[in-house]
């Protein structure tokens, strides 16, 4: 799959079958589908639901709606789900969903029309014990609560736990907004205490200000650290005295009420390229699309380490650039597994009816992701590797044991 993903394997002497079996998603299914627009053409739609193993627990994994979207991307995510879960020790599989389709282009009451559509293509193959979807790019708690509904029609029972990431009136799970980036959080933290050194104030730059990004922002200047740099996929900016840390709340109301980071008082606009290749920051957080980052890029950057809080945000080569370069990457499967670690608490609170208060959620994952960044760091001491190859290394061992029953 993956030059780590081989390392690791060579590493534990996984069984040639077994390595077999994880390199094949067990099912795939694509579906085309029809959706009314506003205007009453309608419109052929594509989507994918990839089911890559359910070794260890039912499938799970995020919609994304995204124009570029395809099945091998959606292949790519399903993996590191099933990766990122045994990575976690949650008792979920790997999957995912996409929908070919620019979601700016459409209205709220097509995007609805489209979710139900998608969601009564794939109904066979998803349930709450089958497939649980969950939010990912340009998806919210808004279309999940549509997942939610429209799977509850299919099968003539609410069922809550089909879907999660649902907003809280409809059985969401508290904490559920900002988990991904609060395990990103718990993840660097453990990182940095390990590390033992580094700014009392450590400076960053993020790549994307959606859901994962814009929610590490505020949660890490909360902590002290200094946010330098951010982009969204209109603009990269820098505050205008680089070194001095943005407003991250003033900076969150300005891109909800103008939909842009552009032209945010006090900011510099600089180029994408310049963001990841110049900023100088202690640590950079790719919180945006896959594959935004190249060999040139890995080349170039000034920060000492990367938190990949996106899925698969670098290319190919650009990994080993790094590790020459003894910039810490601290891999996706780790670094936003607290996303689906609530996720799994969302499921847990649906099967049982019974809700769980915020403090818990957070303490619960607090313990899942020190536990996960603990182990994957131990593994990366005992054999010598960087953390993505660890990181495999903690979930092929997960693995082997449940696909040896
Ligand atoms: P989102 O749709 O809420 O936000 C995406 C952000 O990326 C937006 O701000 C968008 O403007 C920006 N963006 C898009 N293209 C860009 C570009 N070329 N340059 C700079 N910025 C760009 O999505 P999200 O939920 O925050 O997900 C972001 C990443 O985190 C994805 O890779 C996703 O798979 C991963 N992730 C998210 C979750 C979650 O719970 N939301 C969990 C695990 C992983």
């Amino acid at each position: 799959m993956s030059k780590p993903f081989d390392k690791a394997a060579a590493l534990l002497k996984i069984k040639k079958e077994h390595l077999e079996i994880l390199n094949t998603p067990q099912r795939i299914v694509q579906v085309n589908f029809p959706v009314k627009m506003d205007s009453g053409e309608i419109k052929i739609f594509s989507g994918y639901r990839v089911q890559h193993s359910n070794a260890r627990g039912p499938y799970k994994g995020g919609i994304r709606f995204h124009e570029s979207c395809d099945l091998n991307e959606v292949k790519d995510l399903a993996f590191w789900m099933t990766m990122k879960c045994a990575v976690a020790n949650i008792p979920f599989g790997g999957g995912k969903g996409g929908v070919v389709v620019n979601p700016k282009k459409l209205s709220l009451a097509e995007k609805e029309r489209l979710t139900r559509a998608y969601i009564r293509a794939i109904a066979d193959v998803i349930g709450p014990q089958k497939d649980i979807p969950a939010p990912d790019v340009y998806t919210d708690g808004q279309v999940m609560s549509w997942v939610y509904d429209e799977y509850s029609k299919i099968v003539h029972q609410k069922t809550p736990a089909v879907v999660t990431g649902k907003p809280l009136k409809i059985g969401g799970s508290k904490g559920r907004d900002i988990a991904t980036a609060l395990g990103g959080v718990y993840v660097l933290e453990e990182i940095v205490k390990r590390l033992k050194k580094g700014s009392e104030k450590p400076t960053v730059a993020i790549q994307g200000f959606g859901n994962a990004g814009s929610n590490m922002a505020n949660l890490l200047s909360r902590r002290g650290f200094k946010i330098i740099g951010v982009a969204d996929s209109s603009v990269a900016i820098w505050n205008k005295e680089i070194g001095q840390g943005f407003d991250i709340k003033k900076l969150m109301e300005f891109k909800q009420k103008t939909g842009s980071l552009k032209n945010f008082p006090g900011s510099r606009e600089v180029s994408q390229q310049d963001l990841i290749r110049k900023t100088p920051c202690d640590i950079l957080i790719p919180a945006a699309l896959g594959g935004l980052i190249g060999p040139e890029d890995a080349l170039a950057v000034k920060a000492k380490i990367i938190l990949e809080l996106a899925n698969g945000p670098l290319k190919e080569g650009a990994d080993e650039i790094l590790n020459n370069r003894k910039i810490l990457v601290v891999p996706d499967i780790l670094a936003n597994s607290g996303g689906v670690t609530v996720s799994y608490f969302e499921w847990l609170q649906n099967l049982k009816n019974k809700y769980w208060e915020e403090e818990k959620v957070f303490k619960e994952l607090e313990k899942t992701i020190t536990d996960a960044t603990k182990n994957v760091w131990k593994e990366a001491s005992r054999f010598q590797i960087d953390l993505r190859t660890a990181a495999y290394v903690v979930a092929l061992k997960r693995l082997e044991k449940a696909i040896e029953i």
